[in-house]
C-alpha cells in the first residue's frame, strides 16, 4: 500500500457523492467563510517510546538521565505549539512509581499525550495499562501493542486489542497505533485513520469495527518509522504533496528515549529538534499545512469526520 492508495473502497463513493460543500479535514473551519479553497491538512504527532530493555525501577540514575530529556523535549515542543505522545513500557512506568511520581501527570497536564505501549515480553497490554492508572493516569484509550497476538476466534491483533476490557467490562481502548505491520514488522505505508477489521486482514476498513487505527505512513527507508532527522523533511514534503482530501491524513515517527541516554547525545538531539521545529515545522504550521495533535486528539478528528468516510 502506498500514499495514494487506501485500505478500503468507500473513498470512491465519498468522492462521487460529496459535493464541494462536503467538508474534509482542513486547517481552519473559517476557510469556507473567507472563500479560500480548503486544503487538506496533515495531522502530526511526535511519538516517543521507552522500551523495557532497561530496568528503570532499579536504576535511579538511568531513569533520571532519560526523564530529564523527556521533560526538556516536552517544554521545547510546547514552546512551538507542538505535541509529543509518550509510550512507556512497563519498566519505565515502575521507574516513574519509584523515582518520578509526577512525571507522566505533568506530561499530560502540559498538553502532551500518553499511550499504552507493550511489547508483552512479560507484562500484557492490560497490565501495562493498569500500571499507568497506578501512577495517576486516569484514562488512556490509545494502544500500541499486541502485535503478535490473536484475538478471540483467531482474530488478528486489532481484535486482541478490542477485547481488552476494564474492571467494569467496558472496552479499554478506542484507538490503536503502530508504525509497522503487525505480522511483517515492516512499515505498512498507511497514512490515514480508519476502522480496521478485527478478523482476517486488519487493513480492511469495517464501518462496524470497534477501534480506530491511526497510520504513521512510515518509510521503509528509515527503518520502519524510526526517527531519522536527515530523512524527515523529504518524507513529510512528499506526504504533504500526496494528501488524500477525502480522509484524515496522519503521520508520526518513532523516537526512542534510549537515544537520549547520554548527556552529550541528548543535547545534540534536542538541539536538532529545536532546529527542525523552528526551520521546518513552524512555517508549515503557520501555513496551515500541518496541525500537531496527540493520538487521542487525532482519534477525535477521525471520529468527527467519520460520516464522510
Ligand atoms: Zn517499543
Amino acid at each position: 500500500m502506498n500514499n495514494q492508495t487506501t485500505p478500503f473502497m468507500p473513498a470512491l463513493l465519498v468522492l462521487f457523492c460529496c459535493s464541494q460543500a462536503c467538508s474534509t479535514p482542513t486547517t481552519d473551519e473559517s476557510d469556507s467563510d473567507t472563500g479560500t479553497p480548503e486544503q487538506p491538512v496533515l495531522y502530526v504527532v511526535s511519538m516517543m517510546h521507552a522500551e523495557d530493555a532497561i530496568n528503570f525501577m532499579d536504576l535511579e540514575v538511568a531513569f533520571n538521565t532519560m526523564a530529564g530529556p523527556l521533560q526538556e523535549l516536552d517544554a521545547l515542543f510546547s514552546e512551538h505549539g507542538a505535541k509529543t505522545d509518550f509510550g512507556p513500557d512497563w519498566t519505565f512506568i515502575l521507574g516513574v512509581q519509584a523515582w518520578g511520581p509526577t512525571l507522566l501527570t505533568d506530561h499530560l497536564a502540559a498538553g502532551h499525550g500518553l499511550h499504552t505501549h507493550a511489547h508483552e515480553t512479560s507484562r500484557s497490554i492490560k497490565e501495562v495499562n493498569d500500571l499507568l492508572l497506578e501512577v495517576g493516569v486516569s484514562e488512556n484509550r490509545v494502544a500500541n501493542g499486541g502485535f503478535k497476538q490473536e484475538g478471540p476466534d483467531g482474530q488478528n491483533w486489532v481484535g486482541y486489542l478490542a477485547q481488552q476490557t476494564d474492571d467494569s467490562s467496558q472496552p479499554l481502548f478506542t484507538t490503536a497505533v503502530a508504525y509497522k505491520d503487525a505480522d511483517t514488522q515492516l512499515s505498512n505505508g498507511i497514512g490515514i485513520c480508519f476502522r480496521p477489521s478485527t478478523s482476517g486482514d486488519w487493513t480492511v476498513h469495517d464501518p462496524e469495527g470497534p477501534l480506530w487505527y491511526i497510520g504513521s505512513n512510515a518509510l521503509q527507508s528509515v527503518g520502519g518509522g524510526a526517527l531519522d532527522f536527515d530523512a524527515l523533511r523529504d518524507w513529510i514534503d512528499d506526504r504533504l504533496a500526496n494528501l488524500d482530501p477525502s480522509k484524515v491524513n496522519t503521520l508520526y515517527w518513532h523516537d526512542s528515549l534510549h537515544k537520549y541516554g547520554q548527556p552529550a547525545q541528548a543535547s545534540e538531539r534536542i538541539e536538532r529538534w529545536e532546529q527542525e521545529l523552528t526551520e521546518y515545522f513552524d512555517p508549515l504550521v503557520a501555513d496551515g499545512k500541518i496541525v500537531w495533535k496527540t493520538f487521542a486528539e487525532m482519534s477525535d478528528v477521525c471520529q468527527a469526520h467519520e460520516a464522510e468516510f
